[in-house]
């Protein structure tokens, strides 16, 4: 678990201005938290996908896992798609929780940027002396994999990663997330990084 201050309120306004469910764009579905669907041979599907491994009760694992790490059973040897689960939670002070299935976009005013990604869901965040930036940095879902990247923000983003000193993004290069890990973004916004899966 990271660490953070949390008598600190900054007013976050959190939301995502577009509910991604909502965009009819089927590659942007969105699952209810955890949740966990085998799939059927010829199913068709149309969200975020990774690679898993499945025990009997269809509990999502990584494909690396020896047991399932929710109810301890034996796993399946076969590898299958599903439907990508919450794999974690952003951690704002006063307990706001972001859950991280999608990408995200957080920012002061965030928009979603014309590129290649999946459009992501939008956090936004108070920032009275517009230290944010109105796009600020992204969250990067891949398979299992949970990136941030500052998005060439004028006063920068800081990663903190248990007992290491904050270190500061480059700009539009991806960093891989950890459980625990602390953003800081300005302004006093920062949160946490927790793993759920
Ligand atoms: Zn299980």
């Amino acid at each position: 678990m990271g660490t953070f201050d949390p008598n600190f309120d900054p007013e976050i306004t959190l939301w995502p201005e577009d509910d991604p469910s909502e965009t009819g764009l089927g590659e942007h579905t969105s699952f209810p938290e955890n949740t966990q669907i085998p799939l059927k041979p010829g199913s068709v599907v149309t969200g975020p996908r990774l690679l898993a491994v499945l025990c009997s009760a269809g509990h999502i694992n990584r494909v690396e896992a020896q047991f399932c790490a929710q109810c301890g059973g034996p796993l399946q040897d076969e590898p299958c798609w599903v439907p990508r689960p919450v794999l974690g939670e952003l951690v704002f002070p006063g307990e706001y929780r972001v859950p991280v299935q999608i990408d995200l976009v957080i920012g002061r005013d965030p928009r979603a940027v014309e590129d290649s990604r999946p459009a992501p869901a939008l956090v936004k965040v108070h920032s009275p002396n517009n230290e944010v930036s109105r796009s600020h940095c992204r969250i990067q879902v891949d398979n299992w994999q949970v990136r941030v990247v500052d998005l060439g923000t004028k006063n920068g983003s800081l990663l903190v990663k248990s007992g290491l000193k904050p270190t500061a993004l480059v700009a539009f290069t991806p960093v891989l997330l950890h459980d625990g890990d602390q953003l800081i973004l300005g302004d006093g916004v920062s949160c946490y990084y927790k793993e759920v899966l």
